[in-house]
């Protein structure tokens, strides 16, 4: 026998009802986006790595680690053979979208949003996947349109506040910070750089290599042992300069106004480079409850960011294009998925049942059945068709664990018109003239 094969690890296939849940965030997201006047951008899947490697950065775990890159070959002579990448993230893409169609030319505020999956050669866990999705959304333009206004920020973090409150996601925590200018970050690099020197040989290897390569990544640190090390390092905020300080003083002052709540964290750097600013990440940090699966349990495993974002004003010109500051985040569909099955404990109720189940009697009506199934779903009905070569006791059966109501038809009902409908809840046979059925199946739909 042939092995079987099975989904590569770090991806899987969803299936319903789980997808039923997927579309109703997703549906969820595209609502809140339109109240605040998002369009929707879709980039392709691929992209040409040196998108990545020039906008998110060499020395990022994504870029040095987890891209999934290959050489991809010329197929005819006017072509040639190019090094392309599945995208990791989703705001180069559409920032190299921006710039490509010129859209800084309108003068205006660009507000798109995005739905799709990214790719990372990661170490798959719980909540962790190698083809993950991403909701995501970028507030881009020329410095004439406001593009750089704290404005943006506040606006941008106010909406996710109330796109998870919209989602039922309660419990979040959105942890804030500013990383400041290009030329602040340089500034605490260095701070930073010289602060690490005497305690670099107690940290873990990957932080030795930082401290040299690119000190801000230290804070990313999610080793135990380093930890202690760390909170005694300098504090990004004292290497701010006059203008990002201000910048962030009206964030936070914004916020206030708008009632949302954040927590500073001075050691929230994020993992790529092109930061500017503005950074944010909101997590939940809930445990399952009682009567879920693994009540007590992490529901995100051992990641408990939903989303993650900021500024990047300088990424447009580290790609080639025009200045064009920005704000954007990027919030993970699967770990919204997880933290509502696990504190909607119905989540895994039955899938919704149909209003229902057409049972032909004899192979002889099938065609028929396809017709009145057909009239049916067009008056919008959810409907399942039997097959004539079922018995009646076995069409009862299959419409009983599914439907609302069965329907029989029979050669009698087609020639006739008026067909058996048995309602399962109330236990009622009635005979139901066809042009009467849409409305009686509708009516008694949702009893
Ligand atoms: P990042 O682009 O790393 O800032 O990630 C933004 C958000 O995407 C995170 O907060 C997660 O919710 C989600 N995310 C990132 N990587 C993964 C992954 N490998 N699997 C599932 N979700 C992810």
């Amino acid at each position: 026998m042939s092995q079987t094969l099975k989904a590569v690890r770090g991806t899987r296939d969803l299936l319903p009802p789980e997808t039923e849940l997927w579309n109703r965030i997703e549906a969820t997201a595209r609502a809140v986006f339109a109240r605040y006047n998002f369009g929707e951008i879709r980039t392709p899947v691929f992209e040409d790595t040196a998108l990545f490697a020039r906008g998110v950065g060499e020395e990022t775990d994504i870029v040095s680690k987890e891209m999934y890159t290959w050489e991809d070959r010329a197929r005819a002579q006017s072509e040639r053979p190019q090094s392309l990448t599945l995208r990791p993230e989703n705001t180069a893409g559409v920032v190299r979208a921006y710039i490509e169609h010129k859209l800084g030319e309108t003068g205006q505020l660009q507000k798109l949003y995005y739905i799709g999956p990214q790719f990372r050669r990661e170490r798959p866990q719980k909540g962790r996947y190698r083809q993950f999705w991403q909701i995501g959304a970028e507030v881009i333009g020329p410095p004439s349109s406001g593009s750089e206004s704290p404005l943006r920020d506040a606006e941008v973090l106010e909406m996710l506040a109330t796109l998870l409150d919209e989602l039922g996601i309660s419990g979040w925590t959105l942890e804030l910070n500013s990383v400041g200018s290009a030329a602040d970050r340089a500034r605490y690099n260095d701070v930073l750089r010289a602060a690490l020197i005497p305690v670099e040989p107690r940290m873990c290897v990957d932080c030795q290599r930082r401290a040299v390569t690119n000190p801000l990544r230290v804070l990313d640190c999610k080793v135990p042992e380093d930890q202690p090390i760390i909170e005694t390092l300098p504090k990004i905020f004292d290497s701010l300069g006059e203008d990002s300080r201000v910048h962030f003083s009206a964030v936070t002052a914004a916020l206030d106004a708008a009632g949302v709540p954040y927590h500073l964290n001075p050691r929230l750097v994020r993992g790529l480079d092109y930061y500017t600013r503005t950074t944010f990440e909101f997590t939940h940090g809930g445990l399952s409850p009682q009567g879920a699966s693994s009540p007590g349990t992490p529901i995100l495993g051992a990641q408990n960011a939903l989303l993650g974002g900021g500024r990047y004003d300088g990424l447009s010109e580290a790609i080639g294009g025009p200045k064009a500051p920005g704000i954007g985040f990027a919030m993970g569909l699967d770990r919204l998925v997880l933290t509502l099955q696990a504190t909607e404990l119905n989540q895994k109720a039955a899938p919704p049942q149909v209003d229902a189940y057409i049972a032909p009697l004899g192979e002889g009506v099938n065609a028929a059945a396809l017709a009145l199934a057909r009239e049916l779903r067009r008056a919008g009905l959810r409907v399942e068709l039997g097959d004539g070569s079922f018995r009646l006791k076995k069409s009862f059966e299959a419409a009983d664990k599914i439907a609302r109501h069965i329907v029989i038809l029979g050669e009698d009902e087609h020639r006739s018109g008026i067909l058996t409908v048995k309602n399962f809840a109330s236990g009622i046979q009635t005979k139901v003239p066809r042009a009467e059925l849409a409305a009686h199946l509708a009516s008694t739909a949702s009893e």
